[in-house]
């Protein structure tokens, strides 16, 4: 399996606008993120996105990714939906109507804010055409990929992470129960949410996610939506030898 780091950043963005901080004026690559986006191309061929954030465009023609069958969707918020409108250049690439995942709370927002993309009507090119399937916590198969949903815990709502073969990964979460944690043993990679050293209210911070990670025996752990707070090279120094800031672009196998 092979994933793609479409974007690694928190809603902000890195840099953030107007800020002069040391990550935000920073010339390394890797600390310019855009919002948190991952291609994934299964063993069996199947090639999905997890959320469409405003960057979608961008960051599908910076990846080359011409072609997907599915949208999985973690959650409502707008740093991983706004972009949904840019998902007509897929329609076309298909054929035919987008296939989208997520829980229901995720369906019912994506429904009431872009009506337009549900419509049903013939597609002739100007529109997003997309179905949405409500994932609670039971496996599913996009083609013969099976995916597991991950429930958790993000502030006061729902987000859903995502288990492919040995793969998961876990945005936008404050926490994961032990339940959701029972579904990520054996894993060999998983990507985590992890903002800033600091505790958060919606979001795990460096040393909550280095826990995650070890307690479900990952031997790989990568760590994305970070904000400015973590400078690329100085937090990837701190964060011990099985465990990487990603960043935009970076490629992983699995
Ligand atoms: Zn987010
Ligand atoms: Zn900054
Ligand atoms: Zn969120």
């Amino acid at each position: 399996m092979r994933v793609r780091f479409l974007g690694t950043s928190t809603s902000y963005g890195v840099p953030v606008v107007g800020c002069r901080c040391e990550t935000c004026t920073s010339t390394d690559l890797r600390n310019k993120r855009t919002r948190a986006s991952v291609y994934v191309e299964t063993d069996e061929g199947v090639k999905l996105i997890i959320d469409t954030g405003p960057e979608v465009r961008l960051q599908v023609l910076r990846e080359h990714v011409t072609r997907i069958d599915a949208v999985l969707y973690t959650h409502f918020h707008a740093d991983h939906t706004a972009g949904i409108d840019d998902l007509k250049a897929f329609n076309a690439a298909l054929g035919g109507v987008l296939p989208c995942y997520g829980d229901a709370p995720t369906g019912a927002s994506l429904r009431e804010r872009f009506a337009y993309a549900f419509a049903g009507t013939p597609w002739i090119g100007l529109i997003p055409h997309i179905s949405y399937t409500n994932v609670d916590k039971e496996p599913f198969y996009i083609g013969k990929t099976c995916i597991q949903p991950i429930p958790m815990r993000h502030g006061s709502i729902r987000a859903t992470g995502y288990r492919i073969g040995g793969f998961a990964y876990l945005t936008d979460t404050s926490g994961v129960p032990a339940s959701s944690r029972a579904l990520l043993q054996g894993c060999e990679v998983v990507v985590v949410d992890a903002l800033r050293w600091e505790p958060h209210p919606t979001h795990l911070s460096v040393p909550e996610a280095l826990e995650l990670i070890r307690d479900v025996g990952a031997p790989r752990g990568y760590l994305t939506h970070v904000s400015h707070a973590l400078e690329h090279a100085a937090t990837n120094a701190r964060v011990g030898p099985n465990v990487e800031v990603a960043y935009d672009g970076l490629e992983l196998t699995v």
